[in-house]
């Protein structure tokens, strides 16, 4: 009897099929790199893509995310790496990832969802492009031409400004955050995903449904993007669905809880999200919601000096600040724009300011400062830091100054972008970029330092 039981127990894990082993790719980068692009693209993102910044929503979204990071395979967490998950307000059915942890999860993928599974899935994969570091890994494999993690960054972050001018953002080109991860990372990123799902409690078959959702949903433009940024390495359904049945998945695996209903009930009432199409079009040619302006004006070499009279600006509840009364607003994607005629256009502004909102995942205001400029500077590459950050008054509270300077490649003369920032109560940072030719700069320190003195904002 004894000698039975030995031959069971030596015999039993030969029958038990065992789930894919997925092995990290070769990297030839430190995990800072990753971390590093991955924060200078977010702060493209947060600029030109509009959060929804609904707590219900981001309190849904980071729980399933959570669940999701804690199930992560040991050899493949990373603790360095800062998983964090955003909704954006756009209706196509889309989310993507950056390198080192940020995610952001389109509201019309958790619209489409059949059940919280298949939000979850699509989750999954992505952090397991991010856990396998599949980013820098391909940057590996493609060799070494030049400075490759320059390259990522371009495509991460600087590509999707397209930022010639100024502090000026730039179109919004979403394909250029969606990295084309190879076949082998698109299979590897199925299989950990749908591991990574059964270990916190989903069914993996949900991550294939989803797909099928996606696919099925995919007519009109609507999700075009995810499908070709995460190609079908052949199979994808039939591999996904072998993986989960080598996968003791739950009986009772999550799928329609009352946080989905709730969510996706409240996300169906609110008014209808532009597409990433849209988005960007409106990027571009800056449709201002504000008297109908256009941000597509002509750039003239004959800018009137700023007005000495000011008006205020408000949205009614934000945010309030004099303006001399000859600049004209843009507001748009989470930026409030005051410009003079001739000074925008299709590459941004000339002389003006650019005011927003910038969220960063670093602790303290200075830090957060640093990140922002370091956007700018990547999106902008013709300018550069001249002077580290001072303290400086800034929306009535303590806070930060810069200048940065470069040739204008719209103006062809040297630009002056002075930065301010100031710390919000939730952690978000105020940033005002203030762009002139330096030559002129003199004409427009006064209503610069007016409008940083006089600028308040809730929060
Ligand atoms: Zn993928």
């Amino acid at each position: 009897m004894a000698l039975a039981m030995i031959w069971t127990m030596s015999i039993l894990p030969l029958i038990v099929p065992a789930q894919t082993r997925v092995s990290m790719p070769k990297n030839k980068y430190k995990v800072q790199d990753d971390i590093r692009v991955g924060r200078e693209a977010a702060a493209q993102v947060v600029r030109q893509f509009p959060l929804l910044n609904d707590d219900a929503a981001d309190q849904y979204i980071d729980s399933i995310g959570s669940r999701l990071v804690a199930a992560i395979p040991s050899q493949f967490q990373q603790p360095a790496f800062n998983y964090r998950f955003e909704v954006v307000n756009a209706r196509d059915i889309n989310a993507f990832a950056l390198p080192g942890g940020p995610m952001y999860v389109n509201r019309g993928m958790i619209e489409a969802a059949r059940n919280e599974g298949e939000i979850a899935g699509v989750m999954a994969h992505e952090i397991s492009h991010i856990a396998l570091r599949h980013a820098t890994a391909q940057a590996t494999k493609q060799g070494s031409i030049g400075n490759q993690l320059g390259t990522i960054g371009l495509i991460l972050g600087g590509a999707i400004l397209g930022g010639q001018s100024g502090a000026q953002l730039g179109a919004l080109g979403a394909q250029a955050i969606n990295t084309r991860y190879s076949r082998e990372y698109e299979t590897q990123a199925d299989v950990l995903g749908s591991q990574i799902m059964a270990q916190a409690g989903y069914d993996p078959r949900d991550l294939a449904n989803m797909f099928r959702t996606i696919e099925q949903q995919s007519g009109g433009g609507r999700a075009p993007e995810f499908l070709s940024s995460h190609r079908n390495p052949g199979n994808r359904y039939e591999n996904i669905n072998r993986e989960a049945s080598l996968l003791r998945a739950s009986s009772n695996a999550i799928k329609i809880t009352p946080e989905f209903r709730r969510v996706q009930e409240s996300l169906n009432s609110m008014p209808r999200a532009r597409t990433m199409a849209e988005i960007e079009r409106g990027y571009r040619g800056g449709q201002g919601q504000t008297q109908g302006s256009t941000y597509g004006g002509r750039y003239s070499n004959n800018v009137a000096f700023p007005s000495t009279r000011t008006r205020v600006y408000t949205d009614g509840s934000t945010i309030r600040l004099s303006v001399p009364d000859n600049w004209r607003e843009f507001a748009g994607q989470g930026t409030l724009t005051f410009a003079p005629d001739g000074a925008y256009g299709d590459q941004g502004i000339t002389h003006g300011v650019m005011i927003g909102i910038y969220r960063s995942n670093s602790r303290n205001a200075l830090q957060a400062s640093e990140d922002y400029v370091s956007g700018i500077l990547q999106g902008n590459p013709y300018l550069r830091q001249h002077s580290r950050f001072s303290n400086a008054a800034v929306a009535g509270r303590q806070g930060y100054a810069t200048v940065l300077a470069g040739r204008s490649p719209v103006t062809g003369r040297n630009e002056v972008v002075a930065v301010f920032t100031a710390p919000m109560q939730n952690g978000s940072l105020l940033y005002i970029a203030a762009v002139a030719p330096e030559e002129e700069s003199y004409r427009y320190n006064t209503a610069f330092r007016n409008i940083v003195n006089s600028i308040r904002v809730n929060g």
